[in-house]
């Protein structure tokens, strides 16, 4: 089970709450949102007697969590909840969001430029990898540095906050330097200790789902985020291995719908990666705002047969633009602003 405080709880309430967890003989795990705490209570739920501890100062709601998933479920906050990137809030009854940018950050002229366009065209965050995981190692690996700075300095000429892929707990402390938002990605969705590392980032972080992965083990894994006190956490959607060979990855937009309804986490789709064709990747952005999804990640390049990685997917900004408005339709047609 979970215990809720209420907003205004203070240290002693919650000290309080801890220590009769603890004479039943339970232990405790502590997650400090910003406006109230939430005590996992981790051990056999059967020894707590849940009336008095109910009846306790600071204490607003007992939840019992039969999911695996403590932090992550629904049931345990009861509602939808709202991530914000510098003023940008994802999740809940907010605008659908878009992420947009290039795979690869590849120079500063190209961040600069492609952050004006697809903010001009509606996008609302910039996306860009300075570390790039290829299946190769004698593929483009990414700019490091260099590329976070270019990633800094499109957000100071734009206004948009940046998104970019840590790859190594290593690289953690540089790249919270500059980044609004750690991604992690598909190839490391079950990287334990890169995932406790970031749990403890002051910085939300977009959970990409393996390619191999199911609903519940993406769930796990964003579970071991929460657990480390980052609430802020979003969920993406990018494509799972099938035998279909049409597609890059089959773009499971029922998780989308499944994934609302398990936990009360944002949850992002990733078209281009989910398809990798940039002919279909107009259809399948609509078809995932239809689905329910609180932000939309697409690659967008301007010279997409000159870009080092993944120049297949990229829509080029002209048909960013002319997307932008369907989605915007499509979005008004479920009750939403995009
Ligand atoms: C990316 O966003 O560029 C990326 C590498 O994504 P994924 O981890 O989903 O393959
Ligand atoms: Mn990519």
């Amino acid at each position: 089970m979970i215990i809720i405080t209420q907003p205004g709880a203070t240290e002693e309430q919650i000290e309080q709450i801890v220590a009769r967890v603890h004479e039943f003989g339970l232990e405790t795990q502590i997650s400090r949102g910003s406006s109230r705490v939430i005590v996992g209570v981790i051990g056999p739920e059967e020894l707590v007697r849940e009336k008095p501890l109910a009846a306790m100062a600071g204490v607003e709601a007992i939840v019992p969590v039969l999911k695996p998933y403590k932090l992550a479920s629904y049931q345990s906050r009861g509602a939808a909840s709202t991530v914000e990137i510098c003023g940008v809030s994802i999740g809940g009854d907010s605008a659908v969001t878009l992420m947009c940018g290039p795979c690869a950050v590849e120079s500063r002229e190209q961040m600069v430029s492609i952050a004006r366009l697809v903010k001009e065209s509606g996008a609302r965050i910039l996306r860009g990898g300075a570390f790039k995981p290829r299946t190769s190692p004698y593929s483009f690996q990414g700019l490091r540095e260099d590329g976070l700075r270019f990633l800094a300095d499109a957000r100071n000429e734009t206004g948009l906050p940046v998104i970019t892929e840590v790859m190594d707990a290593r690289d953690l402390p540089m790249v919270e330097r500059y980044a609004d938002c750690l991604q992690i990605g598909a190839r490391n969705m079950q990287n334990f200790s890169l995932l406790k590392e970031v749990g403890r980032s002051h910085l939300p972080v977009l959970l990409k789902r393996g390619f191999s992965a199911t609903i519940n083990e993406l769930i796990m894994s964003a579970e071991y985020i929460l657990s480390e006190g980052n609430m802020n956490v979003l969920l993406c959607e990018r494509g799972i291995r099938t035998f279909e060979p049409s597609t890059r990855y089959t773009l499971d937009l029922s998780a989308v719908p499944i994934l609302k309804a398990r936990t009360h986490l944002p949850v992002v789709v990733d078209p281009t990666h989910g398809v990798g064709v940039r002919e279909i990747v107009p259809q399948m952005s609509l078809a995932a705002v239809a689905a329910g999804a609180d932000a939309i990640m697409i690659e967008v390049h301007e010279s997409p047969d000159d870009a080092k990685s993944d120049g297949e997917q990229a829509l080029m900004p002209a048909t960013l633009a002319k997307l932008v408005p369907r989605l915007r339709a499509v979005a008004n047609a479920i009750g939403r602003d995009l």
